[in-house]
């Protein structure tokens, strides 16, 4: 059985971890945040390492220990109850970040909508990431030189995953508008799925 799926998609400082964390709020949705679950690992452990090593320089982790965490992670919530394969839907954010890690994904998700956080202004982004650098303890937010590496990783490799799944299912927000406004138009569209 394939998992359930919405997708939240944009530039680094588009606003997918905080829309995220609502909709997880919501009974019968799951929020997974792939980038909180590599700084969730202890530095001891070998991928805390390796996710160490890349972000630091604003690169992607390899494919293979990304798909890895995400098992483990999906498999643990399932099994403690946090996650209900049946009759849930997940709500991934920065998972899949590249084509490859969609087309190994492809057999274990169905993706019903794609909600992507579009911002034609990257100052705005740099902006918010500065701002929750302190905040939220990040160092890849701290760094210019590394934001604007995040920045370019997400044209080059993650962009394309929107043609992956195609323009059918991909809903294009505006995300510089105010927060409430970009939950609003995901709510809406979440409501007529099937
Ligand atoms: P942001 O979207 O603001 O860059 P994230 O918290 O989503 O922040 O990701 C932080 C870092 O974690 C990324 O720069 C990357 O190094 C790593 N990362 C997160 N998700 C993935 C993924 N799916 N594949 C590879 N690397 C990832």
């Amino acid at each position: 059985m394939k998992y359930r799926t919405i997708l939240l998609f944009g530039a680094p400082g588009s606003g997918k971890g905080t829309q995220g964390k609502i909709l997880g709020t919501i009974p019968g949705f799951f929020h997974f945040a792939c980038g909180d679950a590599f700084r969730n690992l202890r530095i001891e452990d070998p991928m805390g390492r390796i996710f160490i090593e890349h972000s630091s320089k604003g690169e992607l982790v390899p494919d293979e220990a990304t798909i890895q965490l995400w098992s483990r992670n999906i498999q643990a919530s399932t099994v403690n109850g946090q996650f209900d394969l049946a009759h849930d839907t997940l709500v991934l954010d920065g998972i899949p970040r590249n084509v490859n890690q969609a087309k190994i994904l492809q057999d274990t998700l169905d993706v019903k909508a794609v909600f992507f956080l579009s911002c034609a202004d990257p100052s705005k982004m740099v902006e918010r990431l500065q701002r929750r650098a302190l905040r939220e303890n990040r160092l890849d937010d701290a760094n210019l030189d590394v934001i604007r590496r995040r920045l370019e990783t997400y044209e080059t490799e993650t962009k394309p995953v929107l043609e992956f799944y195609g323009p059918a299912i991909v809903h294009t927000i505006d995300a510089a508008q105010p927060q409430l406004a970009v939950l609003r138009h995901i709510l809406n569209t979440v409501a007529t799925l099937k």
